[in-house]
Order: C-alpha cells, then structure tokens, then sequence
C-alpha cells in the first residue's frame, strides 16, 4: 500500500534576472517515497527545493500537492516543511523549545506543543538531551534535533538540502541509514538533495538527476546506474566508461571489464587499490582509456602496474548505447 501524498512540477522555471536557474521542469514526485534530487553544483537543486518549500516564488509553472495547487501558499500552509543545516539552531533555546518553536508559533498551548517535541525527540533518539543547548551537542546529535525541528509540523513532505554534507565521513553514512529508517517509519516523502552520487543510491527509491536547469534523468537507482541515458549520465553516476565506437557512444561499467588473454591491448596507466576491487585504467589504441575495477583476489593473484602491458576483454552484450 502506497501512503503519502503526490506532489507535482509542472512546467516550473525560475529566474533571477536573465539567469535561467531551473528551466521548465516537470516532474511527479511519489507520495511516500524517497527521493533524491542529484547534480552538480549550480545545476538548479536548491532554487526547485526552495520553490517546492515556498522559500522561493516560480517565475512560471505551478506545484501541485495531493491535488491541491500550492503554488503561492506560504511555506507554512503547504504540507512541506524543510529540515535546515544543524547550524540554524537557535543557540538560546534549549533542545525542546527548538523543536517546540514552530507549534508556539501557531500558538499551540505550551503542555501540548511540549508533549509534541517529547515525541518527535523519542523518534530521533534525543529525549535524553531535551534541556542541552545546541551547543551541548555533538553535530550528528544536532542534525537529529533539526530533523525533529522539521517533522513537528507533521509535513506531507519533508525537504531536505545536503542535510548531510557537513558531517565526517563516518557520521554521514550513520546518519544517512537513520534518514533512510525515519522515512520508512514515518511513511512520508522525503526530496534530498544532494550532489553525491554514492548518497542519492544508498538512499533512493527514485533518483531525479539535474543537469543544467533541466531533469537528465528519472528513474528508480538501479535504473539511472545501469542505464544512463547520456554521456552525463554516465559520467556523473561513475563507475562506467564511455566508449567511441563507429555505431556511436556507449556506456560499459568498470566492473564489467576484465583482464582476459584474448582481449584488446593496452597500457597500464594507473593502478588504485580500493579495498574490494581495484581501480585499473589502462590506455587502448586510438588514446581510448578503460576504467577496470577488478575484485581483489584475481587482481593479486597476478598484479600489474603502471607501464605493463595488458589485454583487456568484456562481454558485447554489456556495452549500453548512449544518446546525444
Ligand atoms: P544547486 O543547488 O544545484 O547548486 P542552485 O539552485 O543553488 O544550484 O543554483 C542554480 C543557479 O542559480 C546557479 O547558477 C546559481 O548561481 C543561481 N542562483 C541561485 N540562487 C540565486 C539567487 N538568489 N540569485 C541569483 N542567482 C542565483
Ligand atoms: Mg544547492
């Protein structure tokens, strides 16, 4: 069963002055599902993540949510809410007003807007810190009081815009699968930007990649990963090469190209280990270079390094033809 609300784009652009920062964009984001909106930096994420909040007006086209046009409704009478970076924390509230702020706002009565903020808190693991300061927290700790922050309006929708690029490493990968569970438990959308291709797989159900103001690609992860439309595609996503051949361009991954004796020759050019796999790239007749990544055991088992020669092979059926 499919819960949460539909929202829609349709044919929304936005401006500032003659820059055309996201141009005619239509989409249908799935009620309940999680989506991340990828891309290179500039391409048009935030400014269509703020148009959908209601932080930007559209300079064309309309949004549509569960039926509804919300277009030119405030940010809050949407059914939206955005979680902001841990940092726009009010850094005099404690832990419970902070979440609490935006029912006081609305002028819920203290004992209840209390007992919400008790509970969205229990929901991200934090009812043991309701009295700190934000400054008494570490920042994966503070990144879970922002999320409660968002969900006190009890939104359809819940906007996200890089919520995680200001964590280590470490932090971020915890806090992504916590993000992926709140999602699941809560049953509502979720629209996360990000730039980082390995976030939008570990997290998407659908994968709505930008590119200079427009969509490039939608689909389910699996989909935009193994069967990118275009060169771009294929590029930004990674782990694939792009292949001149008479009949056109083609994608083929990494990790379907192999070291084989019969295979095509070529120069060794680089070598990266990877953990699992290493990272081989080698140079083809005709300048071509070929990313391989191969599995760790059969690569020691005969290693190569820069300045060898070796061959290279991979199965026809896996070369994927690429549009213009
Ligand atoms: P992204 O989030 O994908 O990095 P943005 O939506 O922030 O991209 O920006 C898209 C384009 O619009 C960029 O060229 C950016 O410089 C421009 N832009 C964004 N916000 C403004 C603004 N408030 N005024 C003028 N130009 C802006
Ligand atoms: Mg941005």
């Amino acid at each position: 069963m499919r819960t949460g609300h539909d929202l829609e784009l349709v044919h929304v652009t936005k401006r500032y002055g003659d820059a055309v920062a996201v141009n005619d964009v239509s989409h249908l984001f799935r009620g309940g599902s999680y989506v991340c909106l990828l891309g290179p930096s500039g391409c048009g994420k935030s400014s269509t993540l703020r148009m959908i909040a209601g932080h930007e007006g559209v300079s064309a086209g309309s949004i549509v949510l569960h039926g509804a046009e919300v277009t030119h409704l405030p940010p809050a009478r949407r059914g939206t809410a955005m979680m902001f970076q841990s940092y726009a924390l009010f850094p005099h509230l404690s832990v419970r007003d902070n979440v609490a702020f935006s029912l006081r706002m609305k002028g819920v009565d203290k004992p209840a807007r209390h007992r919400r903020a008790g509970e969205l808190l229990e929901l991200v693991d934090m009812a043991r810190h309701a009295d700190r300061l934000p400054s008494q927290l570490s920042g994966g700790q503070q990144q879970r009081v922002a999320l409660a922050r968002a969900l006190v309006t009890d939104p359809q929708v819940l906007l996200l815009d890089e919520p995680l690029s200001a964590l280590d490493p470490f932090l971020r990968v915890r806090m992504r699968a916590e993000l992926k569970r709140l999602q699941r438990e809560l049953g509502i959308g979720f629209i996360h930007v990000t730039h980082g291709q390995d976030e939008a797989l570990a997290l998407a159900d659908e994968i709505v990649l930008m590119n200079d103001a427009r969509i490039e690609q939608a689909g389910p992860a699996r989909e935009i990963f193994n069967a990118p439309r275009t060169e771009f595609v294929a590029r930004f996503m990674g782990g694939h090469n792009v292949i001149a051949l008479p009949q056109g361009r083609f994608a083929l991954r990494a990790d379907d190209v192999r070291l084989a004796p019969e295979g095509a020759e070529a120069v060794v050019r680089a070598v990266e280990y990877q953990g699992g796999h290493v990272a081989l790239t080698a140079r083809m007749a005709g300048e071509q270079e070929l990313l391989a990544l191969i599995p760790e055991a059969a690569f020691f088992a005969d290693p190569k390094h820069p300045g060898d020669a070796v061959r290279l092979a991979w199965d026809e059926g896996r070369l994927h033809r690429l549009h213009a």
